[in-house]
């Protein structure tokens, strides 16, 4: 077969294997090189917003991927004991499709967190069904540069072969570590340095449906159900207290539970843990540059932020689809490259500028202040407004969405949040230090 693609993509998970399937679709020669072989895991949670799960089903394997993992609408957010329950409100996915990619098929409104064993399995399985030649325990090596700009790849394949192929465009989506952006130089454009640890297991034997994120003080928890009858586990917490908290972490991970949701922890006493324990100390977050001559990147490669939101994978599927149609337009001779992946970069960015700082802020784990408490309480018996929160936790209507808080005139406010400021003041101190 000769080595001359249309296009290379390197890494072949969330954000490679459906850029290569929707290129591949579109009749381009599509080449996938993934250094592991497949199935394997991620040390990532998995849970996918229903903007992520839409697009899986415009990709046509959201149904693939109910049939082994259970999916729900409705999650609750905790916050110090205020409960909004409710979800993502239909019409706004359909908006924020049709705004960004012209059209709303296939959008859904549900979520779900298939394992990253079974689901990036699925992705590159698709991405060779479209047609893209998939080559898996393959590793590239080096980038082929000619004139200033990217041509190609040099790889080493399972048996120890080396090769080489070249291709009109070779995308970057190794993930966050990428080797492929520090090949062609892409600079980092902004970085924020504060993030959270996650500490995460697999239980059984919990009956708990939906989504249930908590958050206490400086900590956060998730869990939510997941394949095989087994439950994700998570709790997070400011950076700079995990050197204390991983002295014990498996304690610690229980005495979280106890603080932030009690509920839970009595769950957890009835339930068996099935498998390690899993850990991130810290996530740093970064935006690069996302493209140069004959190179693009996609997913963590181009920007990575920390855990907290769980929009990573959503956001891998977005680049996979924005990229390829612009890319299209290129490769089909109808634009240049440089007004196509400038237009692919430009809206890529403004799709999230005020999302990334949501993320960055509260990656810090800075404990909430009274008058947001207020707000909180304000909206808790308000079904609408609570769907609006969640759906921009969910990144689906944009932060400049101003949610009204109810008037506070008739309502009495609880003692915990006319007393918050002085409670908060113990939420500093480190809980885990000697
Ligand atoms: C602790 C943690 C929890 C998270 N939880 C969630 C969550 O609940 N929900 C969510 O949406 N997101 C979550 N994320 C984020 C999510 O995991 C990432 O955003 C997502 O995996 C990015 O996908 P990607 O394809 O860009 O990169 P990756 O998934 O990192 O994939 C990169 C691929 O490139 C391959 N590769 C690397 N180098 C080479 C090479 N030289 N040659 C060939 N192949 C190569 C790798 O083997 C890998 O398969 C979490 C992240 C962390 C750290």
């Amino acid at each position: 077969m000769s080595n001359q693609y249309d296009v290379i993509v390197v890494g072949g998970s969330v954000s490679g294997a459906p850029t290569a399937a929707w290129l591949a679709r579109k009749g381009f020669k599509v080449l996938v090189v993934e250094k592991a072989s497949f199935p394997r895991d991620a040390n990532s949670t998995h849970f996918i917003w229903p903007r992520g799960m839409s697009y899986l089903n415009r990709l046509g394997v959201a149904d693939k991927i109910l049939e082994q993992t259970p999916h729900f609408k409705q999650m609750e957010i905790n916050i110090e004991g205020i409960r909004l329950h409710g979800g993502v409100p239909s019409q706004a996915i359909r908006d924020r499709f049709i705004a960004l990619h012209g059209d709303d098929h296939g959008v859904v409104d549900y979520y779900a967190g298939p394992r990253r064993f079974f689901l990036d399995e699925v992705l590159l399985t698709e991405a060779r069904a479209s047609g893209a030649d998939v080559r898996e325990s393959t590793r590239v090596v080096s980038l082929i540069e000619e004139n200033d700009g990217v041509v190609g790849i040099k790889a080493i394949a399972g048996n120890g072969e080396e090769f080489e192929a070249r291709a009109r465009v070779v995308i970057g989506a190794d993930g966050r570590m990428s080797q492929f952006a520090n090949h062609v130089k892409a600079q980092k454009t902004e970085v924020r340095e504060k993030s959270t640890f996650a500490y995460y297991g697999y239980f059984s034997g919990i009956d708990k449906p939906e989504l249930c994120i908590h958050k206490r003080g400086r900590f956060g928890t998730a869990i939510f159900p997941t394949m095989q009858d087994r439950h994700l586990v998570l709790v997070y917490g400011p950076t700079e207290w995990w050197g204390d908290f991983s002295k014990d972490p498996e304690a610690g991970f229980f005495r979280t539970y106890e603080f932030v949701a009690p509920d839970v922890a009595k769950l957890l006493k009835q339930a068996t843990r099935v498998e390690p324990f899993k850990a991130m100390g810290r996530m740093v977050a970064f935006h690069r540059e996302n493209w140069g001559k004959g190179w693009a990147l996609v997913g963590d490669a181009c920007s990575f932020k920390d855990q907290w939101t769980a929009m990573g994978i959503t956001h891998a599927l977005r680049d996979a689809e924005l990229l390829s149609a612009h890319l299209e337009k290129y490769l089909n001779g109808e634009k240049d490259w440089a007004s196509v992946m400038s237009e692919y970069s430009d809206i890529r960015l403004a799709d999230y500028e005020d999302y990334w700082n949501l993320v960055c802020d509260g990656a810090e784990m800075q404990p909430y202040t009274r008058e947001e408490l207020e707000f909180f309480h304000s909206i808790e018996g308000d079904q609408e407004k609570v769907d609006q929160f969640i759906g921009q936790v969910g990144d689906t209507i944009s932060l400049k969405h101003q949610i009204q808080p109810e008037s506070q005139d008739n309502r009495e406010l609880p003692d915990f949040i006319k007393q918050f400021d002085s409670l908060a003041l113990d939420y500093h101190r480190n809980a885990f230090a000697d």
